[in-house]
């Protein structure tokens, strides 16, 4: 980032200088492309996976050179709320799909509605960011491309916690964010597979990013990209996994009438939501973070407004639970006395307010 920032040149100019600034920006595309199985042609540069979603979600799609538009979109009730925006489709033809209690795509009512659409487009993201709970995708592409349909996925919450590679997942276009996987923030790309092509670009102008995406680009944030790929490797995953269930147990432990959502379906290894009936988490938060224990509740991207849980309520949560759901999520560098600090906290705060509930309620 550093050497991109130190550079005066724009990528789309033939001379040295701007030769330069083009070369850290095509190896970039090639650690992203690495790190998705995908083809370098096939990844276009956005401002991060909210753009790259935008770019992906419109009727207007050409496969193969020929236009193929789409007239429906279907997307999961527990999508972030890029995905449940629509992107740039009519508001009335976007259909939301159910899950089931554990947080899994009904695979039955993918199934029954997309037969009632003529070229359907599909939505369903590799992981939760509230719950962690990992979609099976390639069974929903099987599902979705049986039916003449595109699928779609945010892939956001995957590098560097579970394998991504675009092939095995079966998915036709893949937004994916730089900041979930240590990089900076404003970055991020659409990924394709094959030769689908967004036949209208978002931002029009200039021919950045093979006319799929006008403007200059962002070279120091999409180098921090590329040089994130290159760390983000699958070995942390299983430590993650092993602190995730510690803290877990710790938590059933101090209190056995927490919920942990998702708990029984495969989930990422650095995620875990669970409540406390009694605890809201408003009032946990703000004592965790007194702690220094960064903690939130809900969706982080909508924190700041006390928001029920869309996540939650889709599978169905007791509206009481949903209103406590609190989201821990642990990274690479979340150590074991990380864990025993936040289990400490734990056992002192969840007995006081408890207490304290019951002694309002007396
Ligand atoms: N999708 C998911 C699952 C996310 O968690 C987020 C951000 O937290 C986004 C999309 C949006 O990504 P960006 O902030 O790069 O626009």
């Amino acid at each position: 980032m550093e050497a991109a920032l130190a550079l005066t040149g724009n990528a789309s100019s033939v001379h040295a200088e701007g030769r330069a600034v083009r070369r850290l920006i095509e190896e970039a595309r090639e650690q992203v492309a690495r790190l998705m199985g995908a083809e370098t042609k096939n990844v276009t540069f956005t401002s991060g996976a909210t753009e790259a979603t935008m770019l992906a979600l419109t009727p207007a799609l050409e496969i193969a050179g020929r236009k193929e538009p789409r007239d429906r979109l279907f997307v999961s009730a527990i999508e972030h709320p890029s995905v449940r925006s629509g992107g740039r489709f009519a508001a009335g033809s976007v259909d939301e799909l159910p899950v089931t209690s554990d947080g899994i795509l009904d695979l039955p009512a993918l199934e029954e509605a997309i037969r009632r659409a003529a070229r359907p487009m599909v939505s369903v993201m590799l992981a939760n960011n509230e719950t962690g709970v990992i979609q099976p995708i390639s069974q929903i592409a099987e599902i979705v491309h049986a039916a003449a349909g595109v699928l779609h996925v945010d892939a956001v919450q995957g590098p560097g916690r579970i394998d991504c590679d675009i092939a095995q997942l079966g998915a036709d276009l893949v937004s994916v964010s730089s900041h979930k996987l240590g990089g900076p923030q404003g970055a991020g790309a659409l990924v394709r597979r094959g030769d689908i092509h967004v036949a209208e670009p978002l931002i029009r102008g200039g021919g950045q990013e093979r006319g799929q995406r006008a403007g200059t680009e962002n070279a120091a944030a999409i180098s921090g990209f590329g040089a994130a790929t290159a760390v983000a490797n699958l070995t942390a995953a299983g430590r993650m996994t092993a602190l995730r269930d510690r803290l877990e147990v710790g938590i059933t432990t101090a209190t056995p009438q927490a919920v942990i959502f998702g708990a029984r379906a495969p989930r990422l290894p650095n995620t875990t939501a669970f409540a406390v009936p009694g605890i809201k988490a408003e009032t946990a938060i703000i004592a965790f973070d007194l702690n220094g224990i960064a903690v939130s509740s809900g969706s982080a991207c909508s924190s700041g407004k006390v928001q029920a849980s869309h996540v939650l309520t889709a599978m169905g949560a007791d509206p009481a639970l949903v209103r406590g759901g609190m989201r821990v999520s642990l990274g690479w560098s979340t150590t074991d006395a990380d864990v025993d600090h936040f289990l400490a906290t734990w056992n002192v705060l969840a007995g006081s307010l408890l207490k304290e509930r019951s002694g309002i309620a007396a």
